[in-house]
C-alpha cells in the first residue's frame, strides 16, 4: 500500500462527485491512471476501499505538483474528513489499450516506455513522472511509433493514433473521389471574373479570389471541385 496524501479540501461537483485535494504526487515513481483502487483511511481509522473515477483538470499559472481526482459519486463530501490518508492499494502499469512489451526490439533491454503525442492529460503526465512513459511530441501522424527503448533509442510499435489518422486520411480521400465524380458529371460551368479578381462560384455561391492557388488551380475551383470556364463579361 503506498502512501498518496493527506486529503487538504474536497470540492463536491453535483455532475462527478467529491474532488480530492491535493491530488495524487506527481513525484510518485509509479504510474497512477483511471480506475485505480484507493483506500482511505479516516482520521477515526475507519477506511473506505474506492478507486479513482477521473483526474480533473486544473488550470493553474503555477505548475501543480500533484494531480486531483475524484471518486465515485455514492461517496459524498461528508465521508471525506479534511486529514483523511489516502493510499494507493495496488500496483498499476500505465495501460492505454496495448500491452507493453517486456523488452525492447533492438537491444532487449527491458528500458521499455510508452510513446505518449499530444497535450498529455493529468493521468499522461503521472506516467512521464513515474518513468512509465515519454512524450512523442505534439505532432501526430500516421507513422508515430507507440514504445521507445531509453536505452538504446530504438522506436516501434503502432501508436494508438494511427488507426484514427489512417480512418481520417481514407474518408477524407473518398470525399474527394466522390467529390471529383460529381464535378465531372456537372460539366463545365461558366463565372466571370468581377472587380479585384473575385469570382462568385455558380455552383457552391462562394466567392474566390483567381489569384489564390488555395482556391483555383485554372481550371477548377479548389473548394467544391466544379470546373470553370472564367470570362471577364457576366456570363449569359
Ligand atoms: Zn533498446
Ligand atoms: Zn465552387
Amino acid at each position: 500500500m503506498q502512501f498518496l496524501f493527506k486529503i487538504a479540501d474536497v470540492y463536491f461537483v453535483k455532475e462527478r462527485g467529491a474532488i480530492l485535494f491535493p491530488g495524487v504526487p506527481y513525484s510518485l515513481p509509479r504510474a497512477v491512471q483511471v480506475g485505480a483502487a484507493i483506500i482511505i483511511e479516516r482520521p477515526d481509522g475507519s477506511r473506505i476501499e474506492t478507486t479513482i473515477k477521473g483526474f480533473e483538470m486544473i488550470r493553474s499559472i503555477v505548475p501543480l505538483e500533484h494531480a486531483p481526482f475524484f471518486v465515485p459519486r455514492h461517496i459524498g463530501k461528508s465521508d471525506l474528513p479534511l486529514g483523511s490518508q489516502v493510499f494507493l492499494a495496488e500496483d498499476a502499469a500505465f495501460d492505454r489499450g496495448s500491452v507493453k512489451p517486456p523488452r525492447c526490439n533492438a537491444c532487449s533491454s527491458p528500458a521499455v516506455v510508452r510513446l505518449i503525442y499530444g497535450l498529455p492529460d493529468a493521468e499522461a503526465m503521472l506516467a512521464v513522472k513515474g518513468g512509465q512513459a515519454i512524450l512523442g511530441g505534439c505532432d501526430i501522424f500516421e507513422t508515430a511509433a507507440q514504445w521507445h527503448c531509453t536505452k538504446c533509442k530504438a522506436e516501434w510499435g503502432v501508436s494508438e493514433w494511427t488507426p484514427i489518422i489512417r480512418k481520417a486520411n481514407d474518408q477524407a480521400e473518398a470525399k474527394r473521389t466522390l467529390q471529383d465524380a460529381e464535378a465531372l458529371s456537372r460539366g463545365t460551368l461558366s463565372a466571370s471574373v468581377g472587380d479585384g479578381g473575385l469570382v462568385r462560384c455558380p455552383y457552391c455561391r462562394r466567392s474566390f479570389d483567381v489569384r489564390s492557388n488555395m482556391s483555383w488551380n485554372g481550371k477548377r475551383h479548389k473548394t467544391c471541385g466544379t470546373y470553370l470556364t472564367l470570362s471577364t463579361q457576366p456570363p449569359r
